[in-house]
């Protein structure tokens, strides 16, 4: 791998979005000797995978995975890894495309060492969106231990504050640079893969189901870093409320999906995703009451891990079909 510079080439393969998709794709490609460029707008890769706790259908963590890819990406000089970066324009056709990138400033150099010294030094504290929000950080962060790159990141939010000029001068090795300004660039490629993933549905537009009228009633993807060994409660799955242990959990499927009013379509995942939410929840608190509230359950292929999740998820809950369900951890 190298870190993108801009140089420009052509004949080879653009990958915008660096989640397991984008990776997958970029090792292929690159493997079998074309060059490869990486684009992607998070400082690290990995996409939504780093932010669960486990994934099937092995139920590993997302390390696992991600580790590998990581290491054959470091090892492969044909892998070009722009993060932070973005596609502004693409001109041109099939086997000669011109991509405008912009690069936004990351204020942190490659002499970075991961030492966390900038952020003992900042002061104030700011929401920590790879949480969700459920935990705050500092100015001047690493995204998740197992970012990658490994290299810490000054928040746009703390630029000019005295807190970046703490950060800088924390550093032991020069690595903050608080003049880094945001760069654009063209890059000449034979053809382009998108890999952009998904974001989560608003849940705030589901009025009923009280998501930001009532803390406990959460998304899928905060159950993942709630959790997560590495999230906002250190993996213990607590009521948002108080931080105190649920008794009884309910989930309601479908939310936003397979519904003319939000999105028409059947995101694909989430009944899977319920499923393998019951058996942390189940591990955790063995006597907690949990729901499914569905209106079907769709699983392609019965996996290993399945399986796991219906014996975890024991007789005593059994799933209630509703689609007046309301979604509450009390
Ligand atoms: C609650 C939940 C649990 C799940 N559990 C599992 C599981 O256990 N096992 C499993 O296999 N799957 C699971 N999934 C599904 C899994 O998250 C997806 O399959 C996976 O994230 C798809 O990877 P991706 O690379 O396509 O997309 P993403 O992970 O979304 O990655 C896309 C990447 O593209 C970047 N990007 C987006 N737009 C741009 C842009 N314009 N320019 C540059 N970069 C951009 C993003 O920052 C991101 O890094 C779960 C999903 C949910 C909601
Ligand atoms: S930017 Fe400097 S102080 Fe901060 S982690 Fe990197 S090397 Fe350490
Ligand atoms: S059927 Fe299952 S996977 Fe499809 S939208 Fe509903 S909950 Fe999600």
């Amino acid at each position: 791998m190298t870190e993108g510079t801009g140089a420009p080439f052509s004949g080879s393969i653009m990958v915008v979005g660096g989640g397991i998709s984008g990776l997958t794709t970029a090792l292929e490609a690159a493997e079998v000797g074309y060059e490869v460029f990486i684009i992607e707008k998070n400082p690290y890769l990995g996409g939504r995978v780093a932010q669960l706790k486990q994934y099937f259908p092995k139920l590993c963590p997302p390390t696992c995975g991600l580790e590998i890819n990581f290491q054959r990406i470091k090892n492969n000089r044909n892998i070009h890894v722009y993060t932070m970066a973005e596609v502004e324009k693409v001109d041109g056709g099939p086997g000669n495309y011109t991509v405008n990138i912009k690069k936004h400033p990351r204020y942190v150099n490659e002499n970075c060492t991961c030492c966390g010294a900038c952020a003992e030094a900042c002061q104030m504290e700011i929401p920590n969106d790879f949480n969700f929000g459920m935990d705050k950080m500092k100015g001047a962060y690493l995204p998740h231990e197992m970012a990658f790159p490994a290299r810490y990141v000054i928040s746009p939010q703390i630029i000019g504050t005295e807190d970046a000029k703490r950060a800088k001068e924390a550093c032991p090795y020069d690595a903050i640079d608080l003049e880094m300004q945001p760069k654009t660039f063209d890059l000449t490629v034979g053809s382009i893969v998108w890999s952009t993933g998904w974001e989560p549905y608003d849940p705030s537009n589901l009025d009923h189901l009280g998501y930001g009228r009532f803390s406990n009633v959460i998304t899928n993807m905060m159950m993942e870093r709630l959790a997560a060994p590495n999230g906002p409660t250190n993996g213990q799955i607590l009521r948002p409320s108080d931080n105190k242990a649920p008794e009884s959990v309910a989930f309601v499927q479908c939310a936003g999906s397979r519904d003319e009013n939000h999105l028409p379509y059947c995101s694909y995942i989430c009944c899977m995703a319920s499923l393998k939410h019951a058996t942390y929840i189940r591990e955790q608190y063995p006597d907690a009451k949990i729901y499914i509230f569905y209106i079907d359950i769709r699983m392609k292929g019965f996996t290993r891990a399945s399986r796991r999740m219906k014996t975890l998820s024991s007789s005593r809950e059994r799933s209630l079909k509703s689609t007046k369900a309301r979604t509450a951890n009390r």
